[in-house]
């Protein structure tokens, strides 16, 4: 606006105003530009050697954490989200991360698909492509687990969403999610959790494209399987490395960082064995805080990627500053 629009604009306010009708000044005014409320296609980019790691959004969901956290004091969670400025429900992320070797295209995790509802969450293809990648071209899926919000992404109406890609999981969480006694065994709100992991992997299973594997096993050249079971009985994480630097993709070794970070005793509803993950999130916040790696988690804030520092007798998330510069580091 120049100077001139913009006394012509006070002009004609202060005529309207001095006649009572200063109601009517924006309808002289310029119109305002609609707001447009939507968020930034979901990716980011870094090098880790010579490997390209893109973390690609599935989106967020709100959940209550006061409801689905465990092992906190009475007000503990809800003071923890409010000294991090944020109220209940909040909105965690359902991150999924792809890596390019230069020789195969590995996508670990895959988000939840329809899980949720097609508009809940469900936009890790729209991000991978908005990233520079279609799904035909993913060669293997790394499955932490198998939970909806990871593995649900897979399967479309019974079709293979990543119709090339061969997909890998440790045998004990295939053979868990496969057991008509587990799920007999499994309280009543998990049981729908069976049939829903069973119909992802099919059409993979059917076309021969099921690899399993016993963590800890080195699946590709730089790329490893380690066992870390207590989220789900056979709940694997993933180490990344190149030219001398790591990256361990942690699945859902944390649900809730601005927690369990200071907390790590703090369990979630969603654990199989609470005690046991809890035991899983402390040496991972040990070994990543001493070793200063970097991780990868699909539900830290997105891109979920950063490294793990002391606080005291606890831990803190440092996130990954945000760069144009995507070079090995
Ligand atoms: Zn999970």
């Amino acid at each position: 606006m120049t100077f001139r629009t913009s006394l012509r604009h006070a002009l004609a306010g202060a005529l309207l105003a001095g006649l009572g009708l200063s109601g009517l000044a924006p309808a002289i005014a310029q119109a305002a530009a609609p707001q447009v409320r939507t968020q930034a296609p979901g990716f980011y980019r870094m090098m880790l050697g010579d490997f390209e790691i893109t973390a690609l959004s599935d989106g967020t969901v709100p959940q209550h954490m006061d409801r689905e956290l465990q092992g906190a004091a009475p007000g503990q969670v809800e003071a923890l989200f409010a000294g991090a400025h944020q109220t209940l429900p909040v909105e965690t992320s359902i991150n999924a991360f792809l890596i390019n070797t230069g020789k195969q295209l590995l996508l670990v995790d895959t988000g939840a698909g329809h899980a949720f509802g097609p508009h809940v969450a469900n936009r890790l293809v729209s991000n991978l492509k908005a990233a520079g990648y279609r799904p035909d071209q993913v060669d293997a899926v790394l499955l932490t687990h198998v939970h909806a919000d990871h593995s649900g992404g897979l399967t479309l109406d019974g079709q293979p969403v990543f119709p090339k890609a061969r997909v890998y999981l440790d045998r004990r969480e295939l053979d868990y999610w496969s057991s008509d006694e587990a799920r007999e065994r499994a309280p009543a709100q998990k049981k729908p959790w069976f049939a829903a992991g069973r119909a992802s992997l099919a059409p993979y299973a059917e076309a021969g494209r099921l690899r399993t594997f016993s963590a800890p096993a080195a699946l590709f050249a730089g790329v490893t399987a380690l066992t870390a079971p207590g989220h789900t009985p056979g709940h694997s994480i993933y180490a990344l490395e190149s030219r001398g630097q790591k990256l361990v993709f942690w699945g859902d070794l944390v649900h809730a960082g601005e927690v369990q970070f200071p907390v790590p005793s703090i369990t979630i509803s969603y654990d199989s064995d609470g005690p046991a993950a809890a035991r899983q999130r402390l040496a991972a916040f040990a070994d990543a805080s001493q070793k200063g790696y970097w991780v990868a988690a699909p539900h830290i804030s997105f891109p979920g990627l950063g490294h793990v520092v002391t606080d005291g007798a606890a831990y803190r998330w440092l996130p990954a500053p945000y760069s144009l510069a995507v070079e090995a580091r």
